[in-house]
């Protein structure tokens, strides 16, 4: 089949891969004027992998995503862990044991502990939501301290809404940890590409069937070209918005060098209750480069203005979902095209998600 696929992306990319493996023929369109979507990256003139679209962090227990993108890459085997300033105190995120000991006296801290594991036992991961609602005194005091100096500002920052207010899986990405694991992700496989993102994504596309058109929007025009279109771009665009649009959260980085090996203590901190920014990300800390200079990215949260900024997240709620719904709808009566990706299929996917939903689709036809 002559296939199109809308979005150079990490999904895109994906299903373009598998389908030219599979004898079809793959023309990737991509508006932007590179390839590899937000996953974009390059290496500076210091030698360090800057992450354009901000920190990200390959982890999945989905071995068949892991082996399909091992494929284009070697990996630095990287485990992320996460600081944030909390009272005065740069302490593990998620917040786990050794969160509490840091942050409390002896005493209380060793009460709050024996509470968590006989209440839920020892390495079990607790969403916010849920622990605000055991009923027991001190856990309700430690599930407030929590709420209020991890998740409320930082929340209210990067979303523009309180927890409660998101699907609760938002905030359950980052779950209170009973455990001494300081690491962000529990996942068996970790890493960063050594060669980073974009080559890893370049060499998915580098296939004689796959033929690549950055600076190139979508048209419908274009679809009487192809027996079948894969559409990774913003539903709601597709349908020229007759529903309404989508809400997105959007970011802005600020890039500073610093003329010195180390400007923090840690690849990624966080700041939920000072400043506006919510996290600085240190990039050399990736790959370990040793460069002596290094560069950071301050990250700002905003709300998403067609036409200004970028989609960054799809906001997860009741409301969102239901239009998303009616949009939904509308792609069932088109058999011609099929929706992928974060805002294709309107989901705050991961990269390894992402990478399993290209290689599902990519065996349906
Ligand atoms: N979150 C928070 N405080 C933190 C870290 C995370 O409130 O210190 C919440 C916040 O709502 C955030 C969500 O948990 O958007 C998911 O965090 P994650 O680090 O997974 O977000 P991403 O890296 O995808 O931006």
């Amino acid at each position: 089949m002559k296939i199109l696929v809308v979005g150079c992306g990490i999904s895109g990319t994906t299903l373009a891969r598998v389908a030219a493996e599979r004898g079809h023929t793959v023309t990737v369109i991509d508006r932007k004027d590179h390839v590899a979507g937000n996953c974009f990256d390059y290496f500076d003139e210091n030698g360090i992998d800057v992450h354009q679209y901000g920190t990200h962090i390959f982890h999945t227990d989905e071995k068949a995503a892991w082996d399909f993108v091992s494929r284009f890459t070697q990996w630095y085997p990287y485990q992320h862990e996460v600081l944030a300033l909390i009272d005065g105190q740069y302490v593990p995120i998620p917040f786990n044991l050794n969160s509490i000991q840091a942050l409390f006296p002896s005493t209380i801290a060793t009460r709050l502990e024996e509470k968590l594991l006989s209440h839920f036992g020892f390495n079990v991961k607790v969403p916010i939501l849920q622990l605000r609602q055991t009923g027991d005194g001190d856990l309700q005091f430690l599930a407030d301290y929590i709420y209020e100096k991890v998740f409320l500002h930082y929340t209210l920052k990067q979303w523009g809404m309180k927890p409660e207010d998101l699907d609760p899986a938002v905030t359950g990405r980052v779950p209170v940890y009973i455990s001494r694991d300081n690491r962000y992700f529990q996942n068996r496989y970790q890493g960063i590409p050594l060669a980073g993102y974009t080559a890893m994504i370049e060499k998915m596309l580098d296939h004689e069937a796959i033929t690549v058109k950055l600076n190139t929007p979508y048209e419908h025009s274009m679809k009487t070209d192809f027996d079948q279109v894969f559409y990774s771009g913003p539903i709601d665009e597709y349908f020229d918005y007759c529903e309404g649009e989508l809400p997105y959260r959007s970011l802005r980085f600020e890039f500073l060098t610093f003329d010195r090996p180390y400007f923090q203590r840690n690849s990624v901190i966080n700041y939920p209750c000072n400043y506006d920014f919510t996290r600085i990300g240190e990039y050399k800390y990736f790959l370990d480069t040793p460069a002596e200079k290094t560069v950071v990215s301050y990250e700002y949260p905003q709300a998403f203005v067609n036409g200004e900024n970028e989609r960054y997240y799809p906001v997860p709620s009741t409301a969102n979902q239901a239009l998303y719904a009616r949009y939904c709808e509308m792609a069932e009566r088109d058999d011609k095209v099929v929706f992928m990706g974060r805002l294709g299929d309107y989901c705050y996917y991961d990269m390894d998600k992402a990478v399993k939903r290209g290689l599902y689709l990519a065996n349906t036809f």
